[in-house]
């Protein structure tokens, strides 16, 4: 899977309703982290401040991802 897939995913997932987004550590009142394709590869970005997270959830990288996003929405 390309990175502009997961990027896409974490896209979704950030939008979705009934899912806990991934948030800055620094201060969590700041907005969502949104993804972004960087030389060293696929990062999370926080909109506030300068916070990075190169760590991508394995659950990103999952065949079976949008079927378990649809699960968690229909639970709402
Ligand atoms: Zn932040």
């Amino acid at each position: 899977m390309n990175e502009e897939d997961v990027k896409q995913r974490i896209k979704d997932y950030q939008q979705a309703e009934g899912v806990h987004p991934l948030t800055c550590v620094n201060n969590s009142k700041h907005e969502k982290l949104y993804p972004k394709v960087l030389e060293q590869g696929l990062v999370l970005l926080c909109p506030n401040c300068n916070y990075k997270q190169t760590y991508i959830p394995d659950l990103f990288y999952d065949e079976g991802f949008y079927e378990w996003l649809r699960g968690m929405k229909s639970l709402l």
